[in-house]
């Protein structure tokens, strides 16, 4: 196998929608810039491939500009034009395709959830792959993730390698199977798949409906595919898998769950410039400092410095497990504690919900809910809070209760995906107590946060 990159390592390309800071919405942005540091880091050539969206952290981007070149694209039986844009994000090389397209598909003020996802993104796939194509790069790993970049797997196999371009192999991580991105067959067609080649129960035919996925495609399309720790490969043979649990025992000789990191430099209490006081585990002096910080800008109560700070930092889903967050959020003031959450839902009801639950806490000092997105606030909350709850229904990994650790909050969690390989009980004797590094339960009813809530207070 012909593969190129630095003398010593690979040329990776990841395809995706998102990156941190740049283009953040969850977990996934982490990744991106995240692994792709870290394999930088051991020699290989990482290059990123990205939308580029009106609304993405444009100075968090150095030296961008656009190329001299312009990629014409296919899509639904035209070529349209492609400003290529060039940067470097976190040290990592990056790309930004802007479409010349009427249809405007990253000029929507927000990442998803616009009528046209299934299009924008399959557009995105198509552009991303004309690109390596046209510059004749000797890529060794196309890697995508998720069902907005699946389209790569089949568009691969199935147009690239018959014009040449066959270098690469294709992984495809699956960040959460929730999401797998299906539509009505034909829609398949506007990226210049072939719909009667794959519309079919062995390739990209959903397994319940009659509708095409994306995510399967990618599944049966890649010559690696992997999830985000090893408990979420499990759980996702059963109903985990949302319906492809059959596709993924086929397919299960190229599938693994491998455990997300984050990025340790992003996430430094050492250095983290958005804290009051920097510190880490040989200097706690600026934990504190860091919740008095806080407080004060929240305009909590700092009577009691000992007063327990919970935080919670989620995007607010049912997968979350947001009838626990709503729980805690009232235990924890009815035993006297503080708690802080930093969310936002895409759910309307959901985010009308919470904003009722900070209408009542309007007048308190130790209960705050910010029901939006802040990157800045987040490192604050990690820094100040002395526990941190993920009491999450199903989570494929979940970041914050590592990055929770890193800043010296105590994680409580619910035992389920990579929550389970990550936190470890205090009192479960079956794990060596070095390992040991959390709270963690199992059942999804209210008590049991409360009494883990409680017994840390
Ligand atoms: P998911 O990918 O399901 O959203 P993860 O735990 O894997 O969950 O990753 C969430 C990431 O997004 C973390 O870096 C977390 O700090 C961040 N995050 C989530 N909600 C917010 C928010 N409202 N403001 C700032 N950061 C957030």
């Amino acid at each position: 196998m012909a593969l190129t990159g630095t003398s010593s390592g690979l040329h990776i390309v990841h395809i995706a929608a998102e990156m941190a800071p740049v283009a953040k919405v969850g977990g996934l942005a982490d990744v991106i810039s995240g692994l792709g540091k870290a394999l930088q880091k051991k020699g290989n050539l990482v290059e990123i491939i990205l939308p580029k969206y009106d609304c993405m952290q444009h100075n968090q981007i150095n030296n961008l500009k656009v190329l001299d070149v312009v990629v014409q694209s296919y899509f639904e039986g035209n070529m349209f034009a492609n400003k290529i844009w060039t940067g470097t994000v976190e040290g990592l090389p990056v790309y930004f395709i802007e479409p010349q397209h009427p249809g405007k598909f990253f000029w929507r003020a927000q990442y998803y959830g616009e009528h046209d996802d299934f299009k924008r993104f399959s557009y995105f796939s198509r552009v991303a792959l004309e690109l390596l194509y046209q510059s004749g790069k000797k890529v060794g790993i196309i890697h995508c993730h998720d069902w907005q970049t699946a389209f790569v797997a089949p568009l691969y196999w199935d147009v690239y390698a018959n014009l040449g371009f066959s270098s690469a192999r294709i992984c495809f991580t699956c960040h959460n199977f929730e999401y797998q991105g299906t539509a009505p067959a034909q829609d398949l067609a506007y990226c210049g798949l072939d719909v009667e080649h794959l519309d079919r129960p062995d390739r990209m035919r959903d397994n319940s409906h009659g509708r095409i996925n994306v995510v399967k495609g990618a599944i049966v399309y890649s010559n690696i595919v992997t999830t985000v720790s090893p408990t979420y490969a499990q759980e996702v043979h059963s109903e985990g898998g949302r319906g492809l649990q059959d596709t993924l025992k086929m397919h299960s000789k190229k599938f693994v769950g491998i455990l997300n990191g984050i990025n340790t430099d992003t996430w430094n209490p050492s250095t983290d410039r958005f804290l009051k006081i920097q510190y880490s585990a040989n200097d706690l002096y600026g934990k504190s400092a860091n919740k008095a910080a806080l407080r004060k800008q929240l305009k909590m109560s700092s009577a009691n410095a000992s007063q327990p700070l919970v935080g919670c930092i989620t995007r607010l889903v049912p997968q979350k497990g947001v009838h626990l967050i709503r729980h805690a959020i009232y235990k924890t003031a009815e035993l006297g504690g503080q708690f802080v959450l930093l969310g936002s839902s895409p759910v309307p009801n959901i985010q009308r919900e919470f904003e009722g639950i900070a209408d009542q806490f309007q007048n308190s000092s130790n209960i705050r809910l910010l029901l939006k997105y802040d990157d800045a606030l987040s490192h604050m909350i990690f820094a100040a809070s002395d526990m941190f709850i993920v009491p999450s229904m199903f989570e494929p990994c979940g970041l914050t209760q590592m990055i929770a650790m890193r800043y010296g909050s105590v994680p409580v969690v619910r035992r389920t995906g990579g929550l389970n390989d990550s936190v470890f009980d205090f009192d479960d004797e079956t794990i060596p107590m070095e390992l040991r590094n959390g709270f963690t339960f199992l059942k999804a009813d209210e008590h049991v946060i409360a009494v883990s809530v409680y017994f840390l207070s």
